[in-house]
């Protein structure tokens, strides 16, 4: 089923508001299994309007907008709609007791007339009830297409989609589509797709698809049954698969864990306590361990020590060591964090230092040169990078692979 989008509204166009309705449907849809092949923005004008319908109607069997459906004269979603399908515009009865309703329960007991407009709809349409807004909802078929009207305020339109529309679009999709996504640490994308090109080649249900962020790569297992157990039984054996063929790089099969929560709960489970010792990056491994609610059980303290004083002074890196190796230097990571975990006195502790640039960069000592330490059982294992990119660049991809590191 095809579906697509367009959301009304001049505000859009001019970039007053960021069209977060559009992006909610597009990933409603593709969790429904609906493909999404147009979006569209289009002003509050009724000839742009019902050109741009026009047009999704002609390739598209679901056509939902978003927007204009309100009591006020440039709120024209549902009047060009209504001349579009040729239809008269009718009062649905069960609208207007809604909007009676909605306003005896508010303070404003008296209804303005232009509220009336909203319990119109598309002769033959289906009103759809608005549990938070005066505007219902329309649905509209017409030659074998259907036409979905939503409001525009999303506090409005995102309940009214989950109640009622996509059930309704459930029930015109004979077939659901369910993902799982296998993420991936540790290992660069080529290599990944690398390793799974035999399962990328001549696949069809389900079918893996690579997605690639930095220092992770996600595997999306996506799979088409008639219900939601038949979808798993397929997406599973592919699952074991791939559990076979990346182990431990593997960090997690659920959609919703991230790589840092994913660290706090491996943690929590072997009981240990974790600290950061960090220069180039400035804070921000511990931001993203940070990042995961009630980490307190496990994260206890993060040091950035920039300048080479501070690194002396709060984590105990001897002078000598600064002098002879300089900050960028294996036996400086290694200071760094056996000084971070004996301050903080915690079982575990990551240390970041390297040169993240434009400037700083020597023959031997490059820009995205970084060495990593990590302390653990009286023990520092120390690891060499070297990161290509600017410096943000360099920065995020020292920040993923210290969180790699803690992991292994
Ligand atoms: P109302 O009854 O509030 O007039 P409406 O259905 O007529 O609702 P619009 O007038 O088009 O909708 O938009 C009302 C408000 O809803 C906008 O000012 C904006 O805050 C929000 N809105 C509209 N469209 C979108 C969108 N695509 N994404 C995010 N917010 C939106
Ligand atoms: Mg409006």
């Amino acid at each position: 089923m095809k579906a697509e989008l367009i959301s009304v509204g001049t505000e859009l166009l001019l970039g007053n508001i960021v069209n977060t309705n559009a992006s909610f449907l597009a990933e409603q849809c593709a969790r429904l299994g609906i493909s999404v092949y147009y979006q569209s923005v289009v002003g509050d004008n009724k000839e742009r309007l019902s050109e741009t319908l026009k047009t999704a109607l002609s390739r598209s069997d679901v056509v939902i907008l978003t927007g204009g459906l309100g009591p006020t004269k440039d709120d024209l979603t549902k009047e060009t709609v209504a001349e579009v399908l040729g239809r008269q515009l009718v009062e649905d009865a069960h609208s207007r007791k809604r909007i009676e309703a909605y306003f005896a329960g508010s303070r404003h007991r008296i209804i303005p007339d232009n509220n009336w407009k909203q319990a119109q709809i598309p002769e033959g349409a289906i009103a759809v009830d608005n549990e938070n807004g005066t505007a219902p909802g329309i649905i509209a078929e017409h030659n074998g297409k259907t036409v979905i009207m939503l409001p525009g305020p999303p506090n409005e339109m995102i309940p009214m989609f989950t109640i009622s529309i996509a059930p309704f679009l459930n029930r015109l999709q004979p077939e659901v589509i369910y993902s799982q996504t296998v993420k991936i640490c540790g290992l660069g994308e080529s290599l990944v797709e690398t390793m799974i090109g035999d399962l990328i080649d001549g696949q069809s249900n389900p079918t893996v698809a690579p997605y690639a962020k930095t220092g992770e790569v996600h595997l999306r297992i996506t799979a088409k049954a008639p219900d939601k157990e038949s979808a798993f039984r397929l997406i599973e054996p592919v699952s074991a698969e791939l559990a076979k063929r990346f182990g431990n790089h593997i960090y997690s099969t659920d959609d919703k864990e991230t790589l840092e929560e994913s660290i706090a709960s491996l943690l929590k489970k072997k009981n240990l306590t974790i600290a950061t010792a960090e220069s180039c990056t400035g804070g921000l491994v511990s931001g993203r361990l940070v990042n995961v609610p009630g980490v307190s059980d496990v994260f206890k303290a993060g040091f950035v020590t920039y300048a080479n004083e501070a690194k002396t002074e709060f984590l105990g890196v001897s002078e000598e060591t600064l002098r002879a190796y300089g900050a960028v230097s294996e036996q400086t990571a290694e200071e760094m964090a056996r000084g971070g975990a004996s301050k903080a006195g915690c079982d575990l502790c990551i240390s970041v230092t390297g040169i993240a640039g434009p400037d700083g960069g020597t023959d031997d000592k490059p820009v995205g040169l970084v060495y990593m330490g990590c302390f653990l059982n009286g023990k520092v294992t120390v690891r060499k990078f070297i990161f290509k990119g600017n410096r943000s660049k360099i920065r995020e991809n020292a920040v993923v692979n210290a969180l790699i590191f803690v992991r292994d």
